[in-house]
């Protein structure tokens, strides 16, 4: 077994802290180890304050990215952690570029309105010609159609599947459905589809770099407004959890 990686408590939700995520990744690849991704932010760790479930599906996940500058500063201001920021859709193409090379390895692609997963796919497909897309499915349909995609998941038995569906959902449905596949790699990716289809466009780098993406996000889609409000939130939060405990989780 190689080793697992060591996790930091934000707000009580363990985040893992390495210098190299696809590495790590590959290696479960390689090795056909099972393993649920979950890419955390500030947003996602207040929701898993009000949902048991949810909590207990990141604790259960074998890999907890800190995507959001939230956790980031969280982990360099508390422990003291010289943690880079790992945004969860610059993971999965980093891990799509990798696994591109070896076209044995099959890929899926399950989230978004209806036609956004096959575009996401075309343009992989167009990048990478050797990528082994195996199949993809919309986020939205009826509960026959889940039926449908479970019994071609558990057919194709993919080694790496996104799952699309915005948080918690992605969250409970891997954790509900990964015996389908209990080898492969699954990880939440939200709106990433949505980007690689050129549905909607990523924040400018610039503003991911002053840890301002959410700003992004709020001016593409206001509507976000009341789940941002989680944001300050958080930061209160961290403030006096800072003040009461503190500690690394193993
Ligand atoms: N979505 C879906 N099925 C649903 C609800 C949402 O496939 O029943 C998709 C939606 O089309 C979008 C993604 O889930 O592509 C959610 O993206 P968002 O950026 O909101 O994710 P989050 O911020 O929650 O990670």
């Amino acid at each position: 077994m190689f080793k697992q990686p060591k996790a930091f408590s934000v707000l009580g939700i363990p985040v893992h802290v390495m210098s190299n995520y696809p590495g790590w990744l590959l290696e479960c690849l390689q090795q056909s180890i099972g393993t649920h991704v979950v890419t955390l932010n500030a947003e996602m760790t207040m929701q898993a304050e009000r949902n048991t479930m949810l909590a207990k599906v990141i604790q259960d996940a074998e890999l907890v990215i800190p995507d959001g500058a939230g956790v980031v500063l969280y982990l360099r201001w508390l422990f003291w952690q010289k943690v880079q920021r790992c945004p969860g859709i610059e993971l999965a193409e980093t891990l799509l570029r990798e696994v591109g090379q070896q076209p044995t390895t099959k890929v899926f692609f399950y989230g978004g309105a209806p036609g956004v997963a096959t575009k996401a796919a075309e343009f992989w497909q167009q990048q990478i010609p050797t990528l082994n897309i195996a199949g993809t499915h919309s986020g939205y349909h009826s509960p026959e159609e889940e039926e449908q995609l479970k019994q071609t998941l558990v057919q194709l038995q993919p080694q790496v599947i996104f799952v699309g569906l915005g948080v918690p959902r992605q969250e409970l449905w891997i954790a509900e459905n990964r015996h389908l596949c209990p080898q492969a790699i699954w990880i939440g990716v939200g709106g990433s589809f949505d980007i690689w289809s050129g549905t909607k466009t990523r924040a400018p780098a610039w503003l991911g770099k002053n840890n301002l993406e959410w700003l992004y996000r709020l001016y593409q889609e206001p509507w976000r407004w009341r789940r941002m409000l989680a944001l300050p939130e958080f930061a209160l939060k961290a403030f006096v959890y800072r003040l009461t405990a503190r500690g690394a989780i193993s």
